[in-house]
């Protein structure tokens, strides 16, 4: 039964070999047994469902919670030439009875549906009428009170299973592993002794950094300015951050867009589109962005601020490198951050239990922007994997590439101001004094006559308050958290004070990143012509792994191409020639064609042999 999976795999994806979990699951599935797959954000979950739907008879309903992922999803089983449909409540009465028809008449492989539709008893007993082979229940968390997604209409789906005359198998998926939500999910999903299957959650592919106390749009516009037209998330906390941050980047010349709340439907849609269709380079986006995307070549996720607790974050992170393909993962830390996690806590009407898991969650991420060591280790401990070596060499802790900048005596210039205005004033009003400012309030409380009054009078105020909030976020100096927030000294401070220890500001290299290689970007240039045409996300049409391949390789007939990650047998006819074509042209530019003429002969003479 592998054998004949391992062939679709090939025949419709493209890919030649499951991934870690995917086989087993899938295997369990295909035994008709009830099975819980737990993997992360980009594991491949839906294969495991897919695969075994073009395998069974009769049709695989799944249960979708995200009305514009499922037409994403359907839109991407169609264009690998898999007959798939979706009904949910973006569809009028006509066409969902039409839809339902062309099912019932085995039209569809898949069908994927909104789960309030199960609440209608009219529905479950249509869909009970149907030959269904396999039930996949997607975000099964949903299911569970606990879960952060709570949705009570996932509550119907043990009744409908339940109506099946002959039950069918049921598959269940979901990236949250706590117990709580695992024990849920058997419990209301009914499940018949599950076959329960967690992959790791490492992904290995992405860098995670916290940079604490940077100057953070500044950070930004160096980073994007690094990296030209990469697509990439940035996460801010509130809408108004969102529209400061979009403004300011469209204003330096990026091709942005925003994405909250507070912006209508429809604007939510065109953004969200120019984004998966790479007509726009970065989203700036509340954490309402993300759930329904599936973009798989987003190659930053950068958090303006710290997030409420560890699994947020890993999951607004998780977005990046969904192909495999390298992803960063920023946090941009500020001490200020905890100040607005803690009030949005307060804000919340819950009980006092779940207020103080909050506040542990809390200190969890805070934890993380403070931690020393390995990043990767931390996060994969917090979700309970302590397997993990104790340095991973791929995050900020383990290979720090950024240089060290003495900043000692700056630090001492700010704490003996600190100390010399008897720690009473807040951030503005110590940076005014050290940068020697006529500000009214500084003349009337005679801080011009401080021996520190414009010792630092060489920097703008700007980097004066960089560098006193890196001095916060290092733990030199702390913040009250009264009504007008004061400065006063940490014990941390004593020593630097008294010249027995240095203080070190980290400051990122500014590489330049070396260019992707001219074929990359000229097929990048082709499949977004093509994706216009076809009215298609470009990474629908081959993602940034698939082309990478080619690039590299240089494929030269269509049996070269085939043994790329990603060319499958429909897409191999509809999108080949027009690939091989660039790729050919590429190499007659640069008078590399005589090599590749005998390639491709070489190549074609088993095809058309
Ligand atoms: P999830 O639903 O777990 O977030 P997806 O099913 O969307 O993940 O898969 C993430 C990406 O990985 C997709 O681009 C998918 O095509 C790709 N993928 C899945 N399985 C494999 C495989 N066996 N080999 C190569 N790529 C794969």
């Amino acid at each position: 039964m592998l054998e004949k999976a391992r062939k679709l795999l090939k025949k419709y994806y493209g890919y030649s070999s499951f991934r870690e979990g995917q086989e087993k699951i899938m295997l369990s599935i295909l035994n008709g047994c009830d099975t819980l797959g737990i993997m992360p954000t980009g594991g491949g979950k839906s294969l495991c469902y897919q695969i075994p739907a073009l395998i069974f008879p009769g049709t695989t309903v799944v249960i979708s919670p995200l009305i514009s992922l499922m037409k994403d999803q359907v839109d991407a089983l169609n264009n690998l030439g898999i007959p798939a449909t979706f009904i949910n409540s973006s569809l009028g009465y006509r066409e969902v009875e039409a839809r339902m028809h062309d099912v019932s008449r085995g039209r569809y492989k898949l069908l994927y549906i909104a789960p309030e539709r199960l609440e209608a008893d009219s529905f479950r007993e249509l869909i009970n009428r149907l030959h269904i082979s396999l039930l996949a229940v997607d975000e099964a968390h949903c299911v569970s009170q606990w879960g952060h997604d709570f949705r009570p209409s996932y509550l119907a789906i043990a009744g409908l299973i339940a109506g099946f005359s002959s039950r069918p198998a049921v598959a269940a998926f979901t990236a949250t592993a706590t117990k709580e939500v695992k024990k849920d999910i058997g419990r209301h999903l009914a499940f018949h002794k599950p076959f329960i299957h967690v992959t790791g959650f490492d992904r290995p592919n992405l860098f995670f950094s916290v940079i604490r106390g940077e100057n953070r749009r500044n950070f930004i516009f160096q980073f994007l300015s690094r990296n030209k037209g990469e697509p990439g998330i940035i996460y801010a906390a509130t809408r108004k951050e969102v529209d400061n941050l979009c403004e300011f980047l469209q204003a330096k010349g990026f091709a942005a867009g925003k994405y909250h709340a507070g912006l209508s439907d429809g604007a939510r849609t065109k953004v969200q589109e120019a984004f998966i269709y790479d007509e726009i380079q970065v989203i700036v986006a509340t954490n309402a962005f993300g759930m329904g995307i599936d973009k798989s070549n987003v190659r930053f996720v950068i958090h303006h601020n710290m997030p409420k607790n560890m699994e947020s974050y890993y999951q607004e992170a998780g977005r990046a490198g969904r192909d495999g393909e390298p992803g960063e993962c920023i946090l941009l830390f500020s001490p200020q951050d905890i100040q607005v996690q803690k009030y949005l806590i307060e804000l919340n009407e819950s009980t006092p239990e779940r207020r103080a898991r909050d506040y542990r969650k809390l200190q969890s991420v805070v934890d993380y922007c403070y931690t020393t060591h390995c990043l990767r280790h931390y996060i994969l401990a917090y979700f309970g994997e302590e397997s993990m070596p104790d340095a991973c060499s791929n995050c900020s802790n383990c290979s720090d590439d950024s240089e060290l900048m003495d900043i000692t005596v700056e630090a001492q210039k700010i704490f003996s101001c600190i100390w010399r205005m008897q720690q009473r004033f807040g951030l503005a009003l110590v940076a005014g004094v050290l940068k020697g400012s006529r500000n009214k309030k500084v003349l009337q409380l005679g801080f011009d006559s401080l021996s520190t009054y414009g010792l630092l009078q060489d920097y703008s105020l700007n980097e004066i308050k960089d560098l006193i909030n890196i001095l916060i976020a290092e733990g030199y100096i702390m913040v009250t958290e009264s009504q007008y927030p004061v400065l006063k000294l940490r014990q941390k401070a004593g020593p630097v004070l008294k010249g027995q220890a240095p203080v070190y500001r980290k400051v990122i290299r500014e590489e330049e990143k070396a260019p992707d290689n001219e074929l990359f970007e000229r097929l990048r240039r082709l499949r977004k012509d093509i994706a216009q045409q076809e009215g298609l996300p470009p990474y629908m049409v081959f993602t940034d792994v698939t082309l990478r391949e080619m690039s590299e390789s240089c494929p030269a007939g269509e049996q070269d191409l085939m043994a790329i990650t990603g060319v499958g047998e429909v897409k191999l006819q509809r999108f080949g020639s027009l690939f091989l074509a660039e790729i050919q042209q590429h190499l007659q530019e640069k008078g590399e064609v005589a090599d590749s003429v005998e390639n491709a002969r070489q190549s074609n003479v088993g095809e058309r042999g």
